[in-house]
């Protein structure tokens, strides 16, 4: 008797204001602990691998000590050799903020075309450029459970967070310059839309998401979207929130 599982992998995609991060830490606070889960951040893998004595180890520890990025082609050589672990090989994949530029897309997609029951999902949550700005201006986060607020609800910088009752929010250091945000925001359009382009040439099935709506609605038309029927690996992990 063969046995076959199907896996589900999904790419998060957005420019910053729209939500991506936000609806990833739900998604990943809710099935985190499930076993059938493994969520992609290249920042925490950068952070494993240059603690070990590998020569990729030593690679990544002096180019991060000497200021300079890691490259996209080492960038999916330790994303691609993370994946192929067994223990990480049989769980469903949460990709976020990889990948980021068209090379890392072309590079990922050769490692990933050769893989067997797994299909990749693209959740693509988009909000208009004066949206996400006029959003990321407002954007308070609690300083100690960082929890998200705005001041579209009369709150401001020094208010005390209504979530956890005691911190104080403030606007998110990355966030006070505007100007930088802008360029963040152009940086998203000129080197990571083309990541959704290729995936659409590629003929990767695109969730698109209105990103407008309330954190609860956006979570609730992902888990929608993200329905599993097919997929056994992460169909128990909706259920309950399917049920409930
Ligand atoms: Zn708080």
């Amino acid at each position: 008797m063969t046995y076959s599982n199907n896996f589900l992998d999904v790419v998060f995609f957005g420019p910053q204001g729209a939500g991506k991060g936000t609806q990833v830490a739900k998604l990943w606070g809710k099935y985190g602990k499930d076993e059938s889960w493994f969520r992609v951040q290249t920042g925490d893998l950068f952070r494993e691998i240059r603690s070990q004595e590998t020569e990729l180890g030593n690679k990544v520890k002096n180019l991060i000590d000497n200021g300079f990025l890691v490259p996209d082609d080492i960038t999916v050589e330790i994303v691609s050799s993370k994946l192929n672990l067994e223990d990480v090989k049989s769980k469903n994949w949460i990709f976020d903020g990889f990948p980021r530029t068209l090379k890392q897309a072309e590079f990922f997609f050769d490692f990933y075309s050769k893989l067997q029951n797994r299909k990749l999902v693209v959740v693509s949550i988009f909000l208009p450029y004066e949206k996400a700005l006029a959003r990321i201006e407002k954007r308070l986060v609690c300083k100690s459970c960082k929890a998200i607020a705005s001041e579209v609800f009369g709150l401001k910088e020094g208010s005390i967070c209504k979530h956890c009752g005691n911190g104080v929010l403030e606007h998110r250091a990355d966030e006070k310059d505007i100007e930088s945000v802008k360029k963040r925001l152009e940086l998203f359009e000129t080197q990571t839309l083309p990541v959704y382009d290729f995936f659409q040439s590629k003929g990767i099935e695109i969730l698109k998401i209105d990103g407008s709506p309330s954190i609860k609605e956006v979570h609730e038309t992902i888990i929608d979207l993200l329905k599993p029927t097919e997929y056994d690996g992460i169909k128990k992990s909706f259920e309950d929130e399917l049920g409930g």
